[in-house]
């Protein structure tokens, strides 16, 4: 298993990434979730061995100090799965098992199986150019785990591709690395990606560790505000606000509370205990987004069923689903 313990790299003196400690246990997916320069490439690179950093990073219990890259048992994907352009997808798939000197017979039968894995049986003879995005990245983990890896390292894998796409080729990576028993380190910006893909999550802000677990637990419970809002709650309240949304919820909390609320918290609900006034109404193919001037509460953002038509100016009743709510503290 992999272990890191206060791990820091510096770019010219200024911290890119500091006292990061983190398992990732065998045949376990763990996402490192954070924004952009927030230190996730610095991480996977440092654990890559291409990057000096300070502290321990190891594998069961081996300090990779000095460790070179290529000896690290470890296989690197990318954004850009940086095909070769002029090879086809078998001698793409197949190139790292022709470095180690696999024989031909062996690397074919490879190949065609680590095509199978990812979807593209069939496909040996095509070039990088007559793919498509999503199959090109299938290619690239094809070839990433040629090798059989003991930790395969993935940084935004998916971010390259468009929104639809992403998340159905996320389900596929999570359930390709389940299938291949893959020990897998994904850095990503994306929410979605991460917890499509991923068994822990671990969220980095400004080069530090803010928290790690399981994805659901992380989910409900983030570790505060700022957490909560790079997670995909829509707002955080306190005080008298963080009060009455928990009483509309049944949800009893003593003293001052600090409430993360997602965007879809707030139903319409004739018989609901908030009243308010519609702001905003937009219709989706799924429901109604509103947004409403809660008594008590102030604007947020609330949901109705898509048979609904509330318009601006109109008073309505909501109720508050505790299932969509954090407290935080
Ligand atoms: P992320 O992958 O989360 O977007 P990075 O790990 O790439 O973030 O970068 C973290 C920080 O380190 C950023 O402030 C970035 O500008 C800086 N940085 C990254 N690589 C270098 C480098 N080679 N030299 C100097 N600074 C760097
Ligand atoms: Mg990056």
């Amino acid at each position: 298993m992999l272990s890191l313990r206060e791990v820091s790299v510096r770019y010219d003196g200024s911290p890119a990434l500091t006292d990061v400690s983190l398992d990732l246990p065998d045949g376990q997916v763990l996402a490192v979730l954070g924004p952009s320069g927030s230190g996730k490439s610095t991480l996977l690179r440092a654990v890559a061995g291409l990057e000096q950093s300070t502290g321990t990073i190891a594998w069961d219990d081996r300090d990779l100090t000095g460790v070179p890259t290529h000896k690290r048992g470890f296989a690197l994907m990318f954004q850009d799965g940086q095909l070769f352009g002029h090879l086809t997808v078998a001698a793409n798939v197949g190139y790292p098992l022709r470095l180690r000197h696999v024989p031909r017979p062996r690397r074919r039968e490879r190949v065609a199986e680590l095509l199978a894995l990812v979807g593209l049986a069939g496909y040996e003879r095509r070039l990088p150019g007559t793919l498509s995005g999503g199959e090109r990245q299938r290619v690239a983990l094809a070839r990433a785990l040629a090798v059989e890896p003991r930790l395969l390292l993935l940084d935004e894998p998916l971010s390259a591709l468009d929104a639809g796409l992403r998340g159905r080729l996320a389900a596929d990576l999570r359930a390709i690395l389940v299938a291949a028993g893959t020990t897998a380190l994904l850095v990503t910006h994306d929410q979605e990606e991460a917890y499509a893909v991923a068994d822990r999550l671990a969220v980095v802000r400004a080069g530090r560790l803010v928290q790690e677990g399981p994805v659901a637990q992380v989910w409900q419970r983030p570790a505060d505000p700022e957490t909560a809002l790079f997670l995909g709650y829509a707002r955080v309240l306190e005080g008298a606000p963080a009060a009455a949304v928990l009483a509309a919820a049944g949800v009893g909390h003593a003293g001052p509370a600090t409430v993360a609320v997602r965007r879809s918290a707030l139903v319409l609900a004739e018989d609901g205990p908030l009243s308010g006034v519609v702001v905003q109404a937009r219709a989706t193919p799924d429901q109604v987004r509103l947004v409403v001037d809660v008594d008590g509460v102030g604007e947020m953002d609330a949901v109705a069923g898509s048979a609904a038509h509330p318009g601006p100016g109109e008073k309505v009743r909501l109720r508050a689903d505790q299932d969509r709510l954090s407290i935080l503290s």
